[in-house]
């Protein structure tokens, strides 16, 4: 399902979720989330995929 975006605080990331049936996004520990999309991440291409399954 979508939902508002998130991703993670960790310095090397690089994208944000906004979907929470990607299993990456669901793997960001606790501690690390931040909701929003962040300065300069693009889109998860796992949750951008499922984005587009109906
Ligand atoms: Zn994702």
């Amino acid at each position: 399902m979508q939902r508002k975006p998130w991703h993670s605080k960790e310095p090397q990331t690089e994208v944000y979720h906004d979907n929470d049936d990607c299993t990456e996004g669901n793997n960001i520990e606790s501690r690390n989330m931040q909701s929003g999309t962040g300065t300069r991440l693009r889109k998860c291409a796992h949750c951008a995929r499922l984005g587009r399954k109906k």
